[in-house]
């Protein structure tokens, strides 16, 4: 290496250029690629709900005269058409957080109420699938960032803890001040990921189990999201997972320092 360094601090600056230029023109195609396959993937993913909806729409006009057959089909329009909008706005978010992979006016947040928000956006579909829901949270847990991002990711974590649960198991949610770090923990008691998969569950639309996502609303892209809200707030996200033990998700994010969390309690930001 040291014989290439050499080289190309030697060589003339035509060349070199045109090292650059090569080396650019990679990243490009490589950023072209993801961006297609995004493309093909939504478009994929967007026309099993439409599809449907078209299908049951005709499928209401056929059962004009049986008014229960049409009640029925109309239900799963409904369903449908929520999966649609929840899959039209993940989309969105994603889209959002690639472009911009800083935050434009970071403010502090508060973690306790993150994690309060994420538990209630989740609530009643724990009650539903009888999961017990428990949070702690450390009151010194700030970061800087924005707080709807954040309860998003952690509201997606929440939820895909009770959807790959069985009833009568916990999920417990924890935030904790670690040194300069916020964790923030969802650990549940469900089915796990298998080891071999557990690297690619973060990518958009991958999942484990295409019918289980399906059929519990899943749209494939809420790791992701998970994945680019953590990056955006120059942290990461991790699993550790057993399968028929469960799985145990974690977020790591800079700490607000004390000192800044207390002068911004003083004069707000922005
Ligand atoms: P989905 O909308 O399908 O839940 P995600 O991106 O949130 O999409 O998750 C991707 C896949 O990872 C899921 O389809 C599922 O197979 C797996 N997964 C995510 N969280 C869990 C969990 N807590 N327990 C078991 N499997 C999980």
């Amino acid at each position: 290496t040291t014989n290439t360094l050499m080289k190309a601090r030697i060589a003339p600056l035509g060349a070199v250029h045109i090292l650059i230029l090569a080396e650019d023109h990679t990243h490009a195609r490589r950023v072209e690629e993801v961006r297609r396959d995004f493309v093909a993937n939504v478009s994929h993913e967007l026309k099993t709900p439409v599809g449907g909806i078209a299908l049951l729409a005709e499928a209401v006009l056929d059962a004009r005269d049986d008014p229960e057959a049409v009640s029925r089909f109309a239900a799963r329009i409904q369903v449908e058409s929520t999966r649609l909008t929840r899959l039209v706005k993940e989309i969105v978010d994603l889209s959002r957080l690639q472009v911009a992979d800083t935050l434009h006016e970071p403010e502090l947040v508060d973690i306790p109420f993150v994690v309060v928000e994420a538990v209630d956006r989740v609530q009643v579909a724990a009650d539903s699938r009888q999961i017990e829901l428990e949070a702690v949270a450390d009151e010194r847990a700030a970061v800087f960032g924005d707080t709807e991002l954040l309860a998003t990711a952690v509201a997606n974590l929440v939820s895909n803890a009770v959807n790959y649960s069985e009833p009568g198991t916990r999920v417990a949610v924890a935030a904790r001040r670690v040194g300069d770090t916020v964790e923030i923990t969802v650990s549940d008691q469900g089915s796990g990921i298998p080891a071999a998969e557990q690297s690619r569950i973060f990518e958009r639309f991958y999942r484990v189990d295409a019918a289980r996502s399906r059929s519990t609303g899943g749209t494939g892209l809420g790791l992701a999201i998970v994945k680019h809200v953590s990056a955006t707030h120059g942290g990461d996200v991790s699993v550790w997972s057993e399968e028929g033990r469960g799985s145990t998700f974690t977020m790591r994010l800079p700490a607000a320092s004390d000192r800044a969390a207390s002068d911004s309690d003083r004069q707000p930001v922005g």
